[in-house]
């Protein structure tokens, strides 16, 4: 890699320090309103569903309320079922695909589980369009004890008192093609590493659990999201970004172990979607249809099986 190549803050071989990181912040700005996509939605859901603030997140003066939707009629003796969105805040299907579950599905599940919604569980960076929180720190990489993101400190706080009691979580992210022109090169340049290319797969796929792969599960997500966007082939190495291909379109990866939010309850049933929205053939509307189809499968196999 040439200097040339490296990314445009901090020097090739170096990780950042305090210095390269206020840099970085100073680039990044707010391009969309949390309060407006996202509270406001979450408001028009009080009349039918518990609402409940979990947590605060706060930058340089700016305050984020963190938001769970809970099922008015929660029943201990129910299973749980946990969705996450937005621990990436940049992955626009997850947030808005957790939203459209609430409004559109959740009532098909009353009586027969517990469901807890958390759609953005990282709005700072929801609203800079952003992988990292304000402190250059990937939250889907600190879930575990003093990992270091306040945002995932929030959520393991919430789900302590039930993660023994979750059948299902699933955790709704997207694969972006900014993974591999900005995401990724800035995270080497934040490490002090070279930056690899890995190609960005097109379609959609599902991380399990290495430690508890559930390929039934991953398999019934997979053959429901088909039907809504196109699932992504095995590239020529038989992976998907640097991952052994074990089914149609599903990968895993060791979810504690790196600290993903999948792994943050002990829910028999976990994964990871990953939809793809810069494909020519996937609308904002299909991505967002593609999570929900996802969240349905999930739960509906989970309550059969
Ligand atoms: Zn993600």
């Amino acid at each position: 890699m040439t200097t040339a190549q490296h990314y445009p803050i901090g020097s090739p071989g170096q990780p950042w320090g305090a210095a390269e990181k206020s840099q970085w912040l100073t680039l990044q700005t707010r391009k969309r309103s949390y309060a407006d996509d996202v509270l406001r939605r979450v408001d028009a859901l009080r009349a039918r569903f518990d609402v409940l603030e979990y947590g605060r997140i706060e930058y340089d003066g700016e305050v984020f309320p963190l938001l769970a939707i809970r099922s008015r009629a929660w029943r201990d003796e129910l299973p749980c079922v946990l969705v996450t969105g937005g621990v990436h805040g940049y992955e626009t299907s997850g947030v808005h695909g957790a939203l459209e579950f609430v409004e559109q599905r959740a009532a098909d599940y009353g009586g027969r589980v517990n469901l807890l919604v958390v759609p953005c569980v990282s709005p700072w960076a929801y609203e800079r369009i952003h992988r990292w929180n304000a402190a250059a720190v990937d939250p889907n990489r600190s879930f575990r004890d003093n990992g270091g993101a306040p945002e995932s400190a929030a959520l393991i706080r919430l789900v302590a008192p039930l993660r023994e009691r979750f059948l299902v979580h699933i955790d709704l992210h997207e694969t972006t093609d900014t993974d591999e022109t900005e995401f990724r090169p800035a995270l080497a340049a934040r490490d002090g590493k070279p930056f690899e290319p890995e190609g960005v797969p097109d379609g959609f796929y599902v991380v399990g659990d290495t430690e508890d792969p559930q390929p039934a599960f991953q398999q019934a997500i997979v053959a429901a999201v088909a039907k809504v966007t196109h699932i992504a082939p095995a590239d020529a190495k038989s992976e998907i970004i640097g991952s052994p291909v074990v089914g149609h379109g599903i990968i895993n990866y060791p979810l504690r172990e790196l600290g993903l939010c999948a792994g943050v309850t002990q829910a028999r049933y976990r994964t990871t979607t990953e939809v793809y929205p810069d494909s020519p053939r996937a609308t904002p509307e299909q991505c967002n249809a593609a999570q929900v189809a996802a969240v349905r499968a999930a739960i509906d196999f989970a309550l059969t099986h």
